[in-house]
């Protein structure tokens, strides 16, 4: 499903959260929105979402204007930085709870539990209960079960961004490859650079609520729109 966001405003208060933001996302990317604390980012993928209103402009999900859907008839699946497992459920119960709650039939909820746990490579860990896990593990679970009802979207916000450095090397990895074998429109926010260079098809750069500059890893590093862009791009080394 393809995302389309036009000339969307939000203040929170008189602060200018978001100013005029326009961007195009294609079926089947996968797209960072990367910049500093306080850009905006959380702010965009929340208004994508539907957890938050914009103030004026419209976002279009497949063409349709969804600006006034709710969250749940969005098609989209989410991962938040804390987004916690429950912790009294098992993993299997843990990914299979948006279709319990979806009435889903039991042999169907079985059968997809099982394919989920394959996806994340955590076959064999389904009877375990999420502190017996790594925090990569959590988070992998936490993907699995947004990914349970299989969302046209998947919004991820700082998925990562608790761990350590090593485990998020291993998840971004471990991203892209699910990416290459779901196919579902994904945006993730991160606010390094290295992190979005590595994981993203295209980058969005925000700052003060604008997009700075949309491009590829190679396009934002050979040819920053603004002095900002070059300085947050760097040379990496
Ligand atoms: P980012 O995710 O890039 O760090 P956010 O989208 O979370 O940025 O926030 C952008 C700005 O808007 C921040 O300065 C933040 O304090 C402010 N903000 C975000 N949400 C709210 C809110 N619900 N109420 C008031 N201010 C908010
Ligand atoms: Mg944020």
């Amino acid at each position: 499903m393809g995302i389309s966001v036009q000339n969307v405003d939000k203040h929170f208060g008189s602060f200018h959260a978001i100013d005029n933001v326009s961007l195009n996302i294609e079926t089947g990317s996968l797209v960072a929105l990367l910049g500093p604390s306080g850009s905006g980012k959380s702010t965009l993928l929340r208004m994508i979402a539907g957890l938050e209103q914009p103030d004026s402009g419209e976002i279009f999900l497949t063409g349709e204007n969804a600006t006034y859907r709710s969250v749940q008839d969005r098609g989209i699946g989410f991962v938040f930085q804390h987004y916690a497992l429950f912790k009294h459920l098992t993993i299997r119960q843990n990914i299979a709870f948006p279709l319990e709650i979806r009435k889903a039939k039991p042999s169907q909820i079985r059968h997809r539990v099982e394919e989920l746990l394959n996806l994340v490579q955590l076959r064999g860990l389904g009877d375990r209960y999420p502190s017996q896990l790594s925090g990569g593990q959590r988070q992998r679970v936490a993907l699995a079960r947004a990914l349970a009802v299989q969302p046209k979207v998947l919004l991820l916000d700082e998925p990562f961004g608790a761990l350590d450095a090593k485990v998020r090397k291993e998840l971004r990895t471990w991203l892209r490859k699910l990416h290459n074998e779901v196919h579902v429109t994904t945006v993730f926010v991160t606010h390094d650079q290295e992190e979005a260079m590595e994981v993203a098809d295209q980058i969005v750069v925000m700052n003060e609520g604008r997009i700075e500059q949309v491009g590829s890893a190679a396009e934002l590093y050979d040819s920053p729109a603004s002095p900002f862009v070059m300085s947050f791009i760097g040379p990496v080394n």
